[in-house]
């Protein structure tokens, strides 16, 4: 048995239940208790706020944990990040009123930045020889400026709008984020195993995002056309078909390329193109 914390609500608690949902861990929502037992693998899930993830697993209290890489920096607790598991993704930026000219780190000598991530900032401005004043606020931290408890911000960035509409502009991305699989260090070899094996479902399911099976009815003589279109990925698998000169042509597509593919496979006859959602890869 293993147990993961994972976020409890949040912007992370979603895609965290429907990692473990799509790689065969089911996990009941019904009367959704603090701890909960999947189904389909020997896990145990603990439900928690993400401040309170790095410290769980540090402490043993749960062997590994998913949460955002800016909170395990922030809690400085003793994990390992074992897999990068690319959602949640967003930045950690400082920020300054838009109207002031921007230099250089320089800019913040001296200043007050309002940040929720004390220790990752105080990091950074150690490590580039500036001191400047740290206001750790919990919340609402991207208003600091505009009523005066701050000179600047260092607060977590995705599209930028909040900035914006706070009259800020970023001017240092200090981290880059997304959430991660962080494990405690000294976990039993039952567990080290369970956790391989997690890693490698996660893997077979990241594989497979993004990506479409397409199958085809093709010209025998047009099949090598069909491979130059279809560069970068092993080659494709061809099937006869009954009608004589035809073949039947199999492939994995990134969906982002799916249509302009799918133009250029037309333009050499391919016909009866099927196009099939891919669950998992495995290799
Ligand atoms: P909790 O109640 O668990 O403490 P929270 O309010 O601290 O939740 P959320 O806002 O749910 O946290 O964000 C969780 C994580 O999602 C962040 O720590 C960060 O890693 C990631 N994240 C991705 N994009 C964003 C974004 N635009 N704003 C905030 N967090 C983001
Ligand atoms: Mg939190």
């Amino acid at each position: 048995m293993i147990r993961i914390a994972i976020q409890a609500k949040g912007r992370l608690n979603e895609d965290s239940m429907a990692l473990l949902t799509e790689a065969g861990m089911r996990i009941s929502e019904s009367r959704r208790k603090l701890l909960a037992q999947a189904e389909g693998f020997p896990l145990e899930v603990l439900y928690l706020r993400d401040d309170d993830i790095p410290q769980a697993v540090a402490d043993g209290v749960a062997d590994i944990g998913i949460v955002g890489l800016n909170e395990v920096e922030e809690r400085g607790k003793d994990v390992e990040v074992v897999h990068r598991l690319g959602f949640g993704k967003c930045r950690i930026s400082l920020a300054i009123p838009k109207e002031e000219d921007y230099e250089g780190l320089s800019w913040f000598s001296g200043k007050k930045i309002a940040t929720s991530y004390p220790g990752i900032l105080g990091k950074f401005f150690s490590e580039n020889g500036i001191s400047a004043n740290i206001e750790t606020i919990a919340g609402s931290v991207e208003i600091a400026p505009s009523v005066g408890m701050a000179d600047a911000i260092f607060d977590i960035v995705s599209s930028g709008g909040t900035l914006v509409s706070n009259g800020l502009k970023e001017v240092e991305k200090v981290l880059f984020s997304e959430a991660v699989l962080i494990a405690g260090k000294t976990l039993s070899e039952e567990k080290r195993q369970l956790l391989a094996q997690m890693v490698f479902r996660f893997e077979a399911v990241e594989r497979s995002r993004g990506m479409k099976y397409m199958l085809m009815n093709l010209p025998q003589d047009k099949v090598e056309d069909a491979v130059k279109i279809l560069p970068g990925m092993k080659s494709p698998t061809v099937l006869p078909l009954a009608q004589d000169g035809w073949c039947s042509l199999h492939v994995v597509v990134r969906e982002d390329e799916l249509w302009t593919k799918i133009e250029q496979l037309k333009g050499i006859g391919a016909e009866d193109i099927l196009v099939l959602a891919l669950e998992k890869t495995i290799r």
